[in-house]
């Protein structure tokens, strides 16, 4: 098994680094100055490189990690990532061994066509698919592709860590709220996560159990929430339905 060390970039990023050893990994290096400065301190020789989707706070520090360290460069085959020397599709699997993990690649599109997510040793780590109680902005993909990627990962084991690009689970609570408020787990995670943050922790990773206990956009069945969905449009009645009118709605919220 591998640590797992948290990088902060950019206004509210997180970049993974998974280290066994003296080998490293790094998932969406968006800034390489903040990974290079952790590979140092930690006497880390970064060996792999792992990408889930095509924008720039996700693979813009690649070419300058490239620059100090041969790795490879594992993400999307059909998105365009130039320093990609590992192109991967859907139900692939990489073996890491340096690290001792396998992770098998899920197709996740929906926030981009290409999303792909890295799930093994009991972690996902999935970019900007799903986040502590939200999900990413639908930027190239359908409501469906987006329902259905989410359904996938919703179905990994309850324990499953989730490791999601982004600090914004306290917003995406705020809207969670507006959407359920009747659910007791969720106004528990709001408080904890009220508290977390004064202090300046962080909310990731979080697990499949919790997001799906709180996280509105996989909760798209219960009663509460399709009421809620209702009162927005009246004729939204099926999970995807109920879907599409919460991401609609949280854009604008
Ligand atoms: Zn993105
Ligand atoms: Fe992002």
């Amino acid at each position: 098994m591998f640590d797992v060390i948290r990088i902060p970039a950019f206004k509210d990023n997180y970049i993974w680094l998974l280290r066994k050893g003296a080998s490293a990994l790094v998932v969406d290096p968006g800034d390489a100055r903040p990974v290079l400065e952790v590979l140092e301190r930690e006497g880390l020789t970064l060996e792999f490189i792992l990408v889930t989707h095509h924008h720039a706070d996700h693979q813009g520090g690649v070419a300058g990690l490239l620059s100090r360290f041969p790795a490879r460069v594992f993400g999307p085959a059909t998105e365009s990532i130039t320093a990609i020397t590992q192109p991967l599709h859907g139900g692939e699997t990489i073996g890491l061994e340096s690290l001792g993990v396998e992770f098998q690649v899920l197709a996740v599109p929906g926030h981009t066509l290409g999303h792909i997510a890295y799930y093994g040793c009991g972690s996902l780590f999935c970019g900007d698919t799903l986040f502590g109680a939200g999900c990413g902005r639908l930027f190239e993909g359908s409501p469906a592709q987006m329902h259905h990627s989410l359904t996938r990962l919703a179905a990994l084991p309850d324990l499953t860590a989730v490791y999601c690009a982004h600090e914004y689970t306290e917003a995406n609570l705020r809207f969670a709220l507006a959407v359920e408020p009747g659910n007791s787990d969720l106004l528990k995670r709001v408080d904890e996560v009220a508290v977390a943050r004064a202090r300046g922790w962080a909310t990731v990773p979080s697990t499949i159990a919790l997001e799906k206990a709180t996280n509105p956009f996989l909760r798209c069945s219960e009663a509460e929430i399709v009421a809620s969905a209702q009162r927005r449009v009246a004729q939204a009645k099926n999970s995807l339905e109920v879907f599409t009118v919460l991401r609609e709605w949280k854009n604008g919220f």
